[in-house]
């Protein structure tokens, strides 16, 4: 064997070193530019606000971030012309099971440039880790927490016994009819099989994790009342305006029973059942007023009403029917059921939750976005929590800290 030329020996080795550095300096280049938080600026930097959301740049862009983590099949649905839904699914290991649903919007409100700090689709981020962006928190976050966490989860070779979808919908901001709602009208819904389904919650304020298993259904209630209309200077029984103020005061009753259970601590804000007027609509109306001597023979007052989700709709309809707006007063009654918050709660009780198998799983995002006119800012750490009993990821939570500079 001839003895090696140093010379060449050396050289050689020098080579290995330059290689093997740039391959270093590369992945570490790599490993700078695409990790969760850039991963999750670029998605910030799609402008997905009303009125001109650009759905499909989200898309495309996270049927890309499916594809890297490898094993998602994706699907793009239609509805509504111009409004594409997409459908992620992690197939699990049991497809009999009822799948896990799991739902973030793509869309966001309107930003004002000129009221923020940073340009509202820059995903600036500053030396003190936050970032700035329209739709961090609400509620584009929350998607790339799913994506981070099946990333992770895979990573680790970890399958799931029931498949897990994400459903990324348009439209929620303004109500939702050209996405969700037609979705779980679906076919491709019923397909699904989906047993527990998880959607945005609300910042919490301290550092615990704050668990909801459901949210509260908005009920827009309009009441009205018919009478016989009559002169101001008349007494009469049974005036529009007498039977309505008669309801507003059952339902200020109703109200009050409500409101002290919360006041006594045994209830939260969200556990009973709230009601709250928001308009009154009667009179005769002139160029500069009301006509002042003239009983109206119509009136009518809105309600912003909250059922938990204990609360028997059917129940809740025949207390509006029989006592808020009974027809022996001609009183008549209207509402507006919201879709869009309850519709994915087919398990209303959470029975799939087992705090004792809480494990915090990962992942942090510093997200911020700037509200108002006096630029207040909230700041606010995401993480997401896994639950896994028996080896089978049965549900999976976001919660947040929040901290608030004015
Ligand atoms: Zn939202």
């Amino acid at each position: 064997m001839a003895r090696p030329n140093p010379q060449y020996a050396f050289s050689l080795t020098l080579l290995t070193l330059v290689l093997s550095s740039t391959t270093t300096l590369t992945a570490t280049h790599e490993q700078q530019n695409d990790n969760p938080i850039t991963r999750f600026q670029r998605y910030l930097q799609i402008n997905t606000a009303h009125p001109t959301p650009d759905y499909t740049s989200a898309i495309s862009y996270l049927i890309s971030q499916a594809n890297s983590i490898g094993g998602i099949l994706h699907k793009t649905l239609e509805f509504s012309p111009g409004k594409p839904l997409l459908l992620l699914t992690w197939p699990g290991s049991d497809s009999s099971l009822p799948s896990i649903l799991l739902n973030s919007h793509l869309d966001s409100v309107p930003a004002e440039p000129s009221k923020w700090l940073h340009p509202p689709f820059s995903a600036t981020r500053t030396s003190d880790g936050d970032i700035f962006a329209r739709g961090a928190q609400d509620d584009k976050c929350i998607a790339m927490q799913y994506l981070e966490a099946i990333r992770n989860l895979r990573s680790n070779g970890f399958v799931p016994v029931r498949s897990v979808h994400i459903s990324l919908v348009p439209d929620e901001e303004i109500g939702g009819f050209g996405g969700a709602a037609k979705f779980v009208d679906s076919e491709e819904f019923e397909k699904l099989n989906v047993g527990f389904a998880l959607d945005e919650g609300q910042a919490s304020p301290g550092d615990e994790f704050r668990v909801f298993y459901s949210d509260r259904i908005p009920w827009n209630l309009k009441i009205k009342a018919i009478g016989r209309p009559g002169h101001g200077s008349t007494l009469y029984d049974g005036s529009a305006m007498e039977s309505l103020m008669k309801s507003v005061e059952i339902v200020s009753r109703f109200r009050e029973s409500q409101f002290e259970v919360v006041k006594a601590g045994k209830a939260l804000n969200s556990e009973v059942v709230s009601v709250n007027p928001v308009y009154l609509k009667a009179g005769v109306a002139t160029q500069d007023g009301f006509v002042m001597n003239v009983q109206p023979s119509e009136a009518e007052a809105g309600f912003d009403l909250r059922l938990t989700p204990t609360t028997d709709p059917e129940e809740m309809k025949r207390k509006i029917a029989t006592e808020w707006a009974p027809s022996v007063r001609n009183m008549s009654y209207e509402t507006l059921e919201c879709l869009d918050v309850c519709v994915f709660s087919r398990e209303r009780n959470g029975s799939l939750f087992n705090t004792s198998d809480l494990r915090f799983y990962r992942t942090q995002y510093t997200s911020n976005t700037t509200v108002g006119k006096d630029t207040r800012e909230e700041k606010m750490l995401c993480w997401q929590r896994m639950w896994e009993g028996n080896n089978e990821l049965v549900s999976m939570k976001w919660g947040r800290e929040r901290k608030s500079e004015v």
